[in-house]
């Protein structure tokens, strides 16, 4: 089996302070052959929280990737991609980023309500139902719109909530949650097993087994393994977990992406 992780963060990344060598390094401790670099990039309702967020920090990115890629070549292959986030909501800026630079691969995120990242609410019974339609709205507008390759952490929402003791649950929506499925398989993107959920509060991989079972269901096969590692020690946890559960719900593969394309050559699932 060749074991992959498609999303890791490294000190690029706002929220990461370790080098990308080290994330490397955890990758090969771990078994890894693969891994894809996806530091975020954020976008706001207007220009002015993007700040931290410029085409040089992206040079940065892709420099620091090409030196580990040449670095660890024998052992890993050293991807480079992007953790986009709210694209729906600069359209053009995230077009422009998507196009300026030789991505394989771009994971499409939602964190942040009103600018406010995802984290940053108190949860509690009265709020729960409208933040999580404001949640499937934003999953909504970028699932239509967007230029990605995988959605990221589809149910993260319930995360945060289950943090502070609230459960939220994508489950009480099936149809919105088959609708968004089937615009990404009509528009041939996929989806991610982000595998954090299993180190935090929630304990339990984004998407939960049910809304796999209904991306499966709408038709969907793209498949990627991702355990949003910031640090050394995280990369490819619960990578063989997250791979189980996609053989026990049918799929027959793990997708991999070069230049933003999918590759033929597929991980089988055996
Ligand atoms: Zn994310
Ligand atoms: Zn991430």
């Amino acid at each position: 089996m060749l074991y992959m992780d498609y999303h890791v963060h490294c000190q690029n990344s706002p929220d990461s302070s370790e080098p990308l060598e080290e994330i490397c390094k955890g990758a090969i401790d771990a078994g890894i052959k693969e891994i894809m670099v996806t530091d975020h990039y954020e976008m706001f309702t207007d220009d002015f929280g993007r700040k931290a967020y410029q085409p040089e920090y992206l040079t940065q990115c892709l420099e620091s990737v090409l030196q580990c890629r040449e670095k660890f070549k024998d052992q890993l292959y050293v991807g480079f991609g992007t953790e986009l986030g709210q694209i729906h909501l600069q359209p053009a800026a995230a077009a422009q980023v998507t196009k300026s630079f030789p991505f394989d691969f771009v994971i499409a995120s939602f964190h942040k309500i009103d600018n406010l990242d995802l984290k940053g609410y108190d949860y509690h019974k009265t709020n729960c139902r409208i933040l999580k339609e404001r949640y499937l709205d934003g999953l909504l507008a970028i699932a239509r719109t967007g230029d990605f390759d995988c959605m990221g952490h589809v149910d993260l929402i319930k995360r945060y909530a289950a943090g502070q003791g609230v459960s939220i649950r994508l489950e009480e929506d099936e149809e919105a949650v088959r609708e968004l499925f089937r615009i990404l398989v009509n528009r041939n993107k996929g989806i991610e097993i982000n595998t954090s959920g299993l180190r935090q509060a929630v304990k339990e991989q984004f998407p939960s087994r049910t809304l796999l079972k209904w991306y499966r269901e709408e038709g969907g096969t793209i498949v990627t393994v991702g355990s949003d590692a910031h640090c050394r020690q995280d990369v490819g946890k619960g990578i063989q977990e997250a791979e189980k559960l996609l053989q026990e719900l049918g799929f027959p593969y793990i997708s991999r992406f070069r230049e933003r394309k999918l590759l033929q050559e597929k991980v089988m699932i055996r």
